[in-house]
């Protein structure tokens, strides 16, 4: 569906990605770890176009997305994204959250909207919160929200960047659950996580990056039990 050929991303005089090459096939669910500043947001960034790369290509089924005629529009609505942070509404109810980019981004009529939705709600068990304001709901509840809004939005793919890193950790199982029954329904899936064993028994293939190169990648069993590269046994040990 994507594929990412050299990307490069610079700020400034600072080379933040350099020479990755990725593919994501359908319904496959990459999990990217490494360490604090080694570019995985900013990977994601690049991939829905929220950072201009500055070198490299991305290629949606075969079109590069940087090309002057592509439609970043009606691409951006085929890549969801789930953020640390949520970034809900807050002056918005649990169910017009999930409605709003229904209607006035892809045209839905409020009632089909309205109906997406629901079904998106009741997949992550947030239905019965259907007309409570974010701030009413812990930060579970909220990230489960945001996964719903998001593929309410009929995405292609989903894109996850730590989504359960700013949650207490009694919050975190119901947030990696919902993202369990996704991929196990064939959602394909890039997800940037800390949680080791979501990369190991979810995911199908694990990328390691460091300093803004995938230095190994592979089945999970592979990166994670038998890792190839001395930078990925370092970052390992630490989360052992
Ligand atoms: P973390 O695990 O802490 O989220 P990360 O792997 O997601 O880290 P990035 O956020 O992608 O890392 O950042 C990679 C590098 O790019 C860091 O050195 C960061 O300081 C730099 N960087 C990120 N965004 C910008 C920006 N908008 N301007 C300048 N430098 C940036
Ligand atoms: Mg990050």
């Amino acid at each position: 569906i994507i594929s990412v050929e050299h990307l490069e991303k610079q700020y400034g005089d600072h080379l933040v990605l350099r020479d990755i090459d990725f593919q994501v096939q359908s319904k496959e669910v990459i999990s990217i770890i490494g360490s604090s500043g080694s570019g995985k947001s900013t990977l994601l960034r690049c991939i829905n176009l929220l950072e201009e790369p500055t070198g490299g290509d991305i290629r949606y089924h075969g079109d590069s997305v940087l090309a002057k005629n592509f439609d970043r529009n009606t691409y951006r609505t085929k890549v969801g994204m789930v953020f640390q942070q949520f970034n809900l509404f807050k002056n918005m109810s649990v169910l017009d959250n999930c409605i709003i980019g229904q209607t006035k981004i892809l045209k839905r009529s409020p009632k089909e909207a309205k109906a997406v939705a629901l079904e998106q709600l009741v997949k992550v068990g947030m239905d019965p919160y259907r007309d409570a304001r974010p701030q009413q709901l812990s930060g579970g509840q909220q990230q489960r929200v945001a996964i719903a809004r998001a593929l309410a939005m009929s995405p292609e793919v989903m894109l996850f960047d730590e989504p359960t890193s700013a949650l207490d950790p009694e919050m975190v199982g119901e947030v990696l659950k919902s993202m369990t029954n996704l991929a196990e329904e064939g959602m394909t899936m890039i997800v940037v996580t800390h949680e080791m064993a979501f990369a190991r028994d979810v995911s199908s293939r694990v990328c390691f990056m460091d300093q803004g190169v995938i230095v190994e990648e592979g089945n999970p069993f592979d990166v994670l039990n038998n890792p190839q590269h001395d930078r990925t046994k370092d970052f390992l040990i630490r989360y052992h």
